[in-house]
């Protein structure tokens, strides 16, 4: 579905949405070169709060370090920006796009050393990303053909616009085949994440999920997951994870800002467990909306209120 909102921060200024675009020129556009974020506001019990925005904000310019792009703006001047189009679009809550791109820089491939990126901050409404029904019944999801990218072809560490060609890659296959997303291993064919989201099984009472050798993006989702299970008294193990495990795990779930938290019910036509959401599961997704409620306890600086 198009999305929309009043107004959009592009390159330090607000505009109408309509006026915010690009040249067909742009060097993004040819070759990739965007990096990005997913964040979300929610409207919680000290109002309106952006969820861990200034570590956010800390992936876009760790992604943008990594491929040498200079973003001429503070990390301080777009959590601003990112604030600014929550409020000026007077949204409770919302999704928050940040993207930093090279535009018209030139035709060369490789950017000049001292070209700037553009930047700019979009907010708008989205519910949740796999349907409100999968949050409590879960999701169908298959093993994708398509395997992640291998750690020295492109950095998944880097949230950047060219990787999403991957994604979209495994989660159109994963439509094709009537599965609501697809799982992709890594180059050695263990589990690597969804096409937006981390990944998590649980069996006999442990926690499992791929290490960040794994080819995954480290989703701050992922890390809240690790927060809440130690306060819940669980144990997290970051191990290499096979595709059979999928199988027989007894719980897995499915994590991002987009997704949120979200059970799988089978992989490949196997049911998860007995194929409704399991305990462990349904208590860390209380615990992760209860931080929106004031209900979980969490560090001061993950809301971050916008005024
Ligand atoms: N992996 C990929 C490929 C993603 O696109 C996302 C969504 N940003 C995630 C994992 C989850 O990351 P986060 O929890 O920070 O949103």
């Amino acid at each position: 579905a198009k999305v929309n909102a009043e107004l959009i921060w592009f390159n330090g200024q607000l505009m109408p949405w309509q006026n915010a675009t690009v040249h067909v020129m742009s060097h993004a556009l040819h070759y990739g070169s965007s990096v990005f974020e997913g964040i979300r506001a929610y409207n919680t019990h000290k109002g309106t709060c952006i969820f861990r925005l200034e570590e956010h904000i800390k992936r876009l310019f760790d992604s943008a370090k990594i491929y040498r792009m200079n973003i001429p703006f503070t990390q301080a001047q777009v959590i601003q920006a990112c604030k600014d189009a929550v409020v000026k679009n007077n949204l409770q809550s919302a999704y928050l796009r940040p993207l930093a791109f090279l535009g018209d820089i030139g035709m060369g491939l490789r950017p000049p050393i001292d070209a700037q990126a553009d930047v700019m901050v979009a907010a708008f409404s989205w519910e949740a990303y796999l349907g409100a029904d999968a949050v409590e019944n879960g999701v169908e999801v298959g093993v994708s053909s398509w395997n992640r990218l291998a750690p020295n072809t492109m950095p998944t560490t880097a949230k950047a616009g060219g990787n999403y060609l991957s994604s979209q890659l495994i989660s159109t296959e994963a439509a094709r085949h009537g599965y609501a997303e697809g799982v992709a291993l890594d180059v050695n064919n263990m589990v690597s994440e969804g096409a937006g989201q981390n990944l998590f099984i649980i069996r006999n009472g442990v926690i499992y999920t791929p290490p960040g050798t794994a080819s995954i993006l480290q989703g701050l989702t992922r890390d809240t997951v690790f927060f809440l299970a130690k306060q819940l008294g669980y144990e997290v193990r970051e191990e290499s994870i096979s595709r059979e495990s999928l199988y027989v795990c007894d719980e897995f779930f499915m994590c991002g800002t987009a997704t949120e938290v979200v059970p799988v019910k089978s992989v490949d036509g196997i049911a998860v467990g007995n194929g409704t959401r399991g305990p462990i599961t349904k208590a860390l997704q209380e615990a992760f909306f209860g931080i929106f409620d004031g209900t979980t306890k969490v560090p001061a600086n993950w809301l971050d209120k916008v005024e």
